[in-house]
């Protein structure tokens, strides 16, 4: 398919293109219709973010809906994180989301933090709790969950909310009905969630439908990873207990030495299970960018949702 060729079942997506709207609150944005967000983390150096802006700067041709930046566990990130959420909240037409961990941090350390994001524009908040140290010591802090880090949220501020879902349970889980109970209680006080990856659209969906059924109304946006690094991709979903179907691996495996043909099954894995997931009724698609543009670029144009297309490179 051409890129630009809207897909027959991929709702259409408003078109943010003309209008800067980096004060919108994310959950008036998806109550608009589907939308489509990236994800970055903070590089560790200036050439990383300059590197990062560069690619920012090419994913503008996705015109995403929201962006959002990773803060690292207790609060390793939390300069970097805070400095890049605002310069490029200030600079570009869309908001961008600062995550927030709370475990290891104290109460009045959040409020700090919170207060200046408030002062700085910064209209949107991702709280989550965090993991608590690798190496089995105590995390300290004043939190243990994310439902306390929505509560200090909305005191400090008139933020939009979102919280993390993980449709195969949260790996500290100790089972299935409790995973779903607290999560439950936590989109009751959350404005939207956004999801851990996995690969299979029925994981999302069953996970919909058990919410529905607890009486969630709250929307949550699946997170899709374009699989382009299959060996640090598998790393992080052993560790987060996804399940990774044994042929779509097989496929990445296969072309695991040819970066071109490895770019082509990333993106076409990730847009199918994409379009599935919005064809379902999805209230949009969080794209695991890992700070490289040419994947999302690709997902975005085989759903129709590239808003300006790629000009065609030609000869003289
Ligand atoms: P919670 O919602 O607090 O849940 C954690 C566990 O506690 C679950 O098992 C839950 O069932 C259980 N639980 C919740 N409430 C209770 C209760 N009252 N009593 C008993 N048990 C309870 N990590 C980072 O460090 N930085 C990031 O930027 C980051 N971004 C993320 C973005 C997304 C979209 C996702 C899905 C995850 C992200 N994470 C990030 C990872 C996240 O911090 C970890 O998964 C962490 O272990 C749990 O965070 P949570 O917010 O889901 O926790």
């Amino acid at each position: 398919m051409a890129p630009g060729t809207p897909h027959s079942s991929v709702p259409s997506r408003p078109d943010r293109s003309t209008s800067a709207h980096q004060d919108a609150r994310i959950d008036d944005l998806l109550a608009e219709g589907p939308t489509l967000s990236l994800e970055f983390f903070p590089p560790k150096t200036d050439r990383g973010v300059a590197n990062l802006l560069d690619t920012v700067d090419e994913l503008e041709d996705l015109n995403p809906d929201f962006v959002s930046v990773t803060y690292g566990a207790g609060g390793s990130t939390r300069d970097r994180t805070r400095d890049l959420v605002v310069s490029a909240n200030a600079d570009r037409n869309y908001p961008v989301m600062a995550h927030l961990t709370c475990v290891g941090h104290t109460r009045s350390e959040l409020a700090e933090l919170l207060e200046d994001y408030a002062a700085s524009g910064v209209r949107n908040i991702l709280a989550l709790a965090g993991d608590p140290p690798a190496d089995g010591s105590p995390a300290g802090g004043d939190f243990t969950y994310a439902t306390e880090l929505v509560e200090l949220i909305r005191e400090v501020g008139d933020f939009s909310v979102g919280v993390a879902a993980h449709p195969e349970t949260h790996p500290r889980s100790p089972d299935r009905a409790s995973d779903r109970r607290h999560l439950a209680d936590k989109l009751e006080v959350a404005d939207f969630a956004i999801t851990q990856f996995f690969f299979s659209a029925s994981d999302y969906f069953e996970m919909v439908d058990e919410l529905t059924a607890l009486g969630v109304t709250t929307p949550i946006v699946p997170g899709v990873i374009p699989v382009t690094n299959p060996v640090s991709v598998a790393r992080f979903a052993d560790l987060a207990k996804a399940h990774r179907p044994h042929e779509l691996w097989a496929r990445y495996e296969s072309v695991a030495d040819d970066e071109a043909a490895l770019m082509e099954v990333a993106v076409e894995a990730a847009a199918n299970l994409a379009e599935e997931l919005l064809a379902g009724g999805a209230p949009g698609v969080h794209l695991y960018a890992l700070n490289r543009a040419e994947a999302p670029l690709g997902v975005g144009a085989r759903l129709g949702w590239r808003i300006r297309p790629a000009v065609e490179a030609t000869d003289g």
